[in-house]
């Protein structure tokens, strides 16, 4: 196996309390990176740092309370990070959540949410992070985006034409940086076990009637009934895993593309 050193590195990981993001903080720590989480939630965040100070207890650890589509939050967490590390090499866009609507049910302000979400949720904290990350020896930004941006679905209408948009974006910002070095991609995801998916299930939960499938059931039907050739969702761990490649020097010559991550869901060739 390639070990990969990342002591003296320093990287920025939103909506690092939960699912992929906290699965990417672990896998830096482990490879001896200070990490810098955000998220909403005070107990979630609280919870996560506590977790990974307690496998980590050397680590060098910052986790800030901070709505990456508040400009003020993420110009606050940049100084944090500043003021506690003096650098940034790496800054994964990661927090976010998608939205199940259809065009018939996607009201005007649901669309400008959506789009500000998945747009924003990245040029916020690109702005806030690019002077840190500019002066870093091989600095990278990796997006969080998902399979929805080349395989549109019907009932996430707003997201997967948002996502779409976001593959855009990549693209273009991985050009405009190339000259100042800062190589910038994304990984597609098509399932993976999280949050957000452990409060669909909950919703499930509540509204089926007896008997209620368990967990293992639930996503196992959802994967076939989905046709997913690997057969299950994806763990934050495998999305995590692709993450650190685009993140490290392990992928020095690749910027501007991106990463499957959907367990062949993917219907292209
Ligand atoms: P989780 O719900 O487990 O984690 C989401 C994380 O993002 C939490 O830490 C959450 O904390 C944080 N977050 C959400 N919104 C904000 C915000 N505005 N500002 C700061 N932090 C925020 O879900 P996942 O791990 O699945 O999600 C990670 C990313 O992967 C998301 O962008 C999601 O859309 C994307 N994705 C996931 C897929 C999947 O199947 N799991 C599929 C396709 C894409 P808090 O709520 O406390 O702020």
């Amino acid at each position: 196996m390639i070990q990969i050193d990342l002591s003296g590195q320093v990287a920025v990981v939103t909506g690092g309390s939960s699912g992929i993001g906290f699965a990417t903080a672990r896998l830096f720590l482990q490879a001896g990176a200070s990490v810098a989480i955000c998220g909403r939630d005070g107990e979630r965040l609280g919870a996560a740092q506590a977790s990974l100070a307690k496998e980590f207890p050397q680590a060098q650890l910052l986790a800030s309370r901070c709505d990456v589509l508040d400009a003020e939050h993420v110009n606050a967490f940049a100084a944090q990070v500043m003021e506690r590390f003096g650098r940034v090499d790496m800054l994964v866009n990661n927090a976010g959540q998608g939205r199940v609507s259809t065009f018939a049910d996607t009201t005007d302000d649901a669309w400008r949410d959506e789009l500000e979400l998945k747009y924003f949720s990245i040029i916020r904290p690109v702005r806030a992070f690019l002077p840190m990350l500019k002066d870093a020896p091989s600095p990278a930004i990796v997006c969080v985006n998902s399979l929805l941006a080349l395989q549109p679905e019907p009932h996430m209408v707003a997201t997967s034409s948002a996502r779409a948009g976001v593959l855009s974006l990549v693209k273009s910002l991985a050009t405009e940086l190339a000259p100042q070095n800062v190589r910038v991609n994304s990984i597609l995801i098509g399932i993976v076990e999280s949050g957000q998916w452990k409060r669909r299930y909950e919703n499930y939960l509540q509204q089926a009637q007896e008997p209620r499938q368990s967990w293992q059931q639930w996503t196992a039907e959802l994967a076939r009934k989905k046709n997913i050739p690997l057969g299950r969702f994806g763990l934050p761990e495998e999305a995590a895993q692709a993450l650190f490649y685009l993140a490290t020097k392990l992928s020095s010559y690749t910027t501007g593309s991106h990463i499957d991550v959907s367990g062949g869901f993917a219907r292209h060739v």
